[in-house]
């Protein structure tokens, strides 16, 4: 039965899922992962868990504006 209106669940069997791993946020140089759901019921169906690309530098002036990364770090020395 539903918690908020009190309506048993249309169908049999159907998941519920919960939050078992918070998303890990995309940085600059390295990728995130979505929230990831499971469901309580079975313990089987998962969802969720998506790769989120990396978002890359973003140099304003020489600086990137979210990790203060410098420009001219990490390039490759002549
Ligand atoms: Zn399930
Ligand atoms: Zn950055």
């Amino acid at each position: 039965m539903c918690e908020r209106c009190g309506e048993p669940y249309g169908e049999l069997g159907a998941h519920q899922f919960v939050e078992v791993e918070p998303e890990k946020p995309a940085s600059c140089d390295e990728e995130g992962i979505t929230a990831l759901y499971r469901c309580v019921v079975c313990e089987e169906a998962e969802r969720g868990g998506e790769e989120i690309p990396s978002l890359g530098h973003n140099f304003v002036d020489g600086k990137c504006t979210r990790c203060d990364e410098l420009e001219t770090a990490g390039l490759p020395e002549d």
